[in-house]
């Protein structure tokens, strides 16, 4: 059964091994079981699954996990939380537990190893204050892997669903729309963590494309010409492609891609799709 996730038990654990939340590794650990239920049910874990959990705390989510997948690996990177995870997880005889940073780790090996190289789901209650490194870590390496759903501060889930002219639109929405697709399932508020963060947070599941929905002939200079259009905001896109000095574009060039797509000179960035983008950059390239 699990049963971390009620107030009084993580209050029990933590106090029996004097353990003190540390906020430089982000620690808020989950006390709402209807939000661990909600965040599995979302996750669609069946028991076919190889699941890899970042940060397990406490174990609070991994006994949820442990129960409908068919094997877990646990990852986490303070060494304090071992013994704790070795006491609450030992019922689970599905569960590898690793004390290691996930963005050291090499992931592809974990899928090769427990899942014979086969998509991997990931499911975590993310420390914020490396959330986006670890999500483009996950897209960006190409490891095999169906799905991540994860809790994360609520303006980062947001930025990551939404669309051309809102106000969150940016390049990490256009980062990970490239590879997934984003669906925020629930808001969660500070009062379900223990200790309370001082922002309200989402559950976001991300879908993983097989393939790309645009093409991009070079994916990296896609995402320079992403992240060039976004830099400064307020100025044009041609202006701002001619001053990212990286790209080596001249704004004469810029306006005459930006004519041929048949769009005015004074366009921003913020109201391109993903697919304007890259047929850009394939046109800027060409
Ligand atoms: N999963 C637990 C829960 O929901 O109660 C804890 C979530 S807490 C927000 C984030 C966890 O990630 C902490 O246990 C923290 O120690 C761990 N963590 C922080 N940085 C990490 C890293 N680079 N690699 C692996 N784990 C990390």
């Amino acid at each position: 059964m699990a049963t971390l996730g009620i107030p009084q038990n993580t209050i029990a654990v933590l106090q029996k091994y004097g353990f003190h939340a540390q906020k430089k590794f982000g620690q808020n650990f989950l006390i709402d079981t209807s939000v661990l239920e909600r965040i599995v049910r979302a996750a669609e874990i069946t028991e076919e699954d190889c699941v890899l959990e970042i940060g397990p705390g406490i174990g609070t989510m991994t006994q949820y996990l442990a129960e409908q997948a068919r094997e877990v690996v646990a990852v986490e990177i303070d060494k304090a939380l071992i013994p704790i995870l070795n006491d609450t997880l030992s019922a689970y005889e599905n569960v590898t537990i690793i004390n290691e940073d996930i963005l050291k780790l090499d992931i592809g090996r974990i899928a090769e190893e427990k899942n014979e190289g086969r998509p991997i789901k990931v499911v975590a209650n993310l420390p914020y204050y490396i959330t986006t490194p670890i999500i483009m870590q996950l897209l960006e390496s190409g490891i095999p892997l169906k799905s991540i759903t994860i809790m994360v501060q609520k303006e980062v889930a947001d930025r990551m669903q939404s669309g051309p002219g809102t106000k969150d639109y940016g390049a990490l929405s256009l980062a990970v729309q490239y590879y997934a697709k984003p669906e925020i399932v629930a808001y969660v508020p500070p009062n379900c963590f223990l200790p309370r963060p001082t922002v309200g947070s989402s559950v976001i599941r991300l879908t993983r494309y097989t393939e790309p929905p645009v093409y991009a002939e070079d994916e990296e200079f896609l995402f320079q010409v992403i992240r060039a259009s976004f830099n400064q905001r307020r100025k044009t896109l041609a202006n701002g492609l001619s001053n990212a000095r990286e790209l080596g574009i001249s704004r004469e060039k810029a306006a005459e891609v930006i004519a041929q797509m048949g769009l005015s000179s004074t366009v921003r960035g913020e109201s391109f799709s993903l697919e304007q983008f890259a047929e850009l950059a394939n046109r800027l390239k060409a």
